[in-house]
């Protein structure tokens, strides 16, 4: 076996990963920790400062409600996002971030984020929900109170460590492993209680941007499934495994669109000109209630989208040079005024991307836009797992413990294994956090984790041989390459071995042409995915042959078949869910229509460790009453 020294490390709570929800969870869960004795430790496979979908910086703070000025009531925000995912969300879940998510964007700007002000001292919204920012350095001020949190309370951060397995005794949590992605070194963490923040997961789906343009897509290329494998193999009951998130964005550079529609008012039209929002709105009527009420869920704005390009009436197009020309409009009678205005428009059009997606920007300027002069493309992106923004795939957790909610079972945010907590979009069926709804309920989470370990914390009982045996299979790839890699002159053409990316890309074949991928024009069927699941019977069978030649491709191989479990439930909940409820994320032809009589309730999956077999369930939806 490859010769990885083991470390060992013992805490009592453990954070995996260090992005926004990380952060949140450290910097409460530090503070409980300290008062109680208690130790913290978090392990990112990254660098903290620019870990996770934040690491490149925003432009915008997507949630907030603004309680304190009396703008919008958490009540408010519920009835958002249940209109948002057609009736299906954990309205408990959603309610209790709206209420912590004011106080947390007043710590960002407490700890020096610059949030936009207007002459009147008043936060600038993008829209209802969304203030503007200096967001550049967002997750560098975040994570610097998360360290600052963690360093106060004599805790410990391992960075650029990938965790791979969780630690189980019986159906609790006791721990993960992983290892470091620098040294050869296996590391194994006991913990009394775990939280699992290691975001959503990108490139399961076949991109659009392949060959020399594969690593840009719309989801940072870094968070690779990892929250829902290790839920899921630890036994949690999992959520909306079905509801993945598709984006429209600037097309091939995947630049952002919010500026676009909500601060300029731009419209969306199709090559001939047409406006799909407006010439498609009778199909709005299908998809009632929620394709009659506003705003219209960002689903069924792509599928309208969809459906001219469908029509061949692609490509579409943002029209850019028609909004700056209507806000500088308003200035036509003052040539010096008009001339600043359309300056000004400019500049926050590129800024928008400077903030976020500098590619965008790059592109923009080697294809000669100018977006004041001629509209930009725009794209449906590649499928994305993202339970934090508009998709909702993650855990199945427990509510609030103040409320009055049928779905509770422990403590806030525990999945439905002990001592395992999520957040972010490691926790399901509660879309529209955000970055700073993530920090929010990682706050929470931090201290219902805290208060576990203080009431039911027991020292972790660990199976050494057990441990053994994951270190083994974990580093395999490694010594089947030193084994066979000499059997063949080239060594990607082995008849012993595939490599990661030979791998990765036949998962994302069949991913695009059986469950819904750009390719299948994002429709999929009953057939279709029975036949991805006999051709992932095949693809489990031969990840048994992955071999690596590094560190690195080791960390490849991993993140692949942490892609693979994704993808698997996200095929069996589509197979489950026998209607089309999301049409603009998929569409199941063989069932199209929505059926509210059956299918108004949330689809559940749980893979039983125990027996290795997946069961199926349908869970109520539960509405806040008088909500
Ligand atoms: C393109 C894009 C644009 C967005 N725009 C906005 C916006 O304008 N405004 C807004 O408020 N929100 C926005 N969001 C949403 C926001 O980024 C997310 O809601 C938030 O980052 C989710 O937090 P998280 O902690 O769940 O995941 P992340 O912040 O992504 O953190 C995941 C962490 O897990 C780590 N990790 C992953 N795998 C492993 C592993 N195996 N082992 C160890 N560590 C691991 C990563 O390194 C990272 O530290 C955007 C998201 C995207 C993708």
């Amino acid at each position: 076996m490859a010769n990885f020294e083991t470390v060992e490390v013992t805490t009592d709570l453990l954070i995996l990963g260090g992005g926004f929800s990380a952060c949140g969870v450290a910097t409460e869960a530090a503070y409980w920790a300290k008062k109680n004795g208690l130790k913290v430790t978090l392990v990112d496979k990254a660098a903290l400062d620019r870990s996770g979908a934040v690491a490149m910086g925003l432009s915008a703070i997507n949630q907030y409600v603004g309680v304190r000025d009396g703008e919008n009531t958490c009540e408010d925000y519920v009835r958002y996002v249940r209109q948002d995912l057609m009736g299906i969300s954990r309205e408990d879940l959603v309610y209790n971030i709206a209420r912590h998510v004011d106080s947390t964007v007043h710590l960002f700007e407490k700890w020096g984020l610059k949030i936009w002000t207007d002459e009147d001292g008043k936060y600038v919204h993008e829209g209802r929900w969304q203030l503007m920012i200096n967001g550049e350095s967002y997750k560098i001020i975040v994570a610097e109170a998360a360290k600052n949190a963690i360093a106060d309370a004599g805790g410990e951060i391992f960075e650029r460590i990938f965790i791979v397995e969780p630690l189980l005794d019986g159906n609790k949590c006791v721990g993960a492993v992983g290892f470091s992605t620098r040294e050869e070194k296996f590391y194994v963490f006991k913990a009394k209680a775990t939280v699992a923040t290691m975001g959503g997961a990108v490139h399961v789906f076949r991109p659009r941007s392949v060959g020399e343009g594969f690593g840009r897509s719309w989801y940072p290329p870094f968070n690779t499934g990892s929250s829902a494998y290790f839920t899921i193999r630890s036994g949690a009951e999992m959520t909306c495994q079905e509801v993945r998130f598709i984006p429209v964005r600037f097309k091939d550079a995947y630049g952002p669109v919010g500026a676009w529609f909500l601060l300029f008012k731009s419209r969306a039209i199709s090559a001939e000109g047409g406006e799909y929002m407006a010439v498609r709105k009778e199909e709005l009527n299908n998809w009632a209630p929620y394709g009659l009420a506003k705003p219209i869920p960002a689903n069924l704005r792509n599928y309208l989208g969809m459906l001219d390009v469908d029509a061949g009436l692609g490509p579409l197009y943002m029209e850019t040079a028609e909004a700056m020309q209507k806000i500088a409009d308003a200035f036509k009678d003052d040539p010096k005024g008009y001339k600043k205005k359309v300056k000004e428009l400019e500049s926050e059009a590129w800024e928008d991307f400077l903030d976020m997606t500098i590619s965008q920007a790059h592109l923009w300027a080697a294809l000669n836009v100018k977006p004041e002069e001629k509209h930009s493309e725009i794209a449906a992106c590649e499928p994305y797992f993202i339970g934090s923004h508009s998709g909702a795939s993650g855990a199945w957790v427990s509510g609030p413990e103040d409320m009055d909610t049928p779905y509770k079972w422990g403590y806030a945010n525990m999945t439905t294994v002990n001592g395992l907590f999520a957040a972010g979009d490691a926790s399901g069926a509660s879309s529209h956090k955000f970055s700073s709804g993530s920090h929010a309920e990682g706050r929470f989470t931090g201290k219902a984790a805290i208060k576990y370990i203080v009431e039911k914390g027991a020292d972790p009982n660990i199976d050494n041989a057990k441990v053994d045996e994951i270190k083994a299979k974990i580093l395999a790839p490694l010594d089947r390459y030193t084994e066979f890699s000499g059997f063949t002159t080239e060594p990607s053409v082995n008849p012993n071995y595939l490599q990661w990316r030979q791998f990765m890309e036949r998962l994302q074949k069949i991913m695009d042409e059986y469950a819904g991928g750009v390719t299948a024009a994002f429709k999929t069927s009953k057939s279709n995915l029975e036949r991805a699941l006999e051709l992932f019977v095949f693809l489990k069978e031969d990840s048994e042959k992955l071999a690596a030649d590094d560190i690195y491709s080791l960390e490849r191989c991993w993140e692949n078949m942490h892609r693979v479990w994704q993808a698997e439930a996200h095929i069996r909940t589509m197979l489950f869910r026998e209607e089309t409820r999301w049409p603009g994320y998929y569409f199941r032809s063989d069932t199209p229509k929505m059926d509210d009589v059956n299918w108004h309730c949330f689809a559940n999956c749980r893979f039983d460790p125990a027996t290795g077999e997946w069961e199926m369930s349908k869970k109520d939806v539960w509405n806040i009453p008088g909500v």
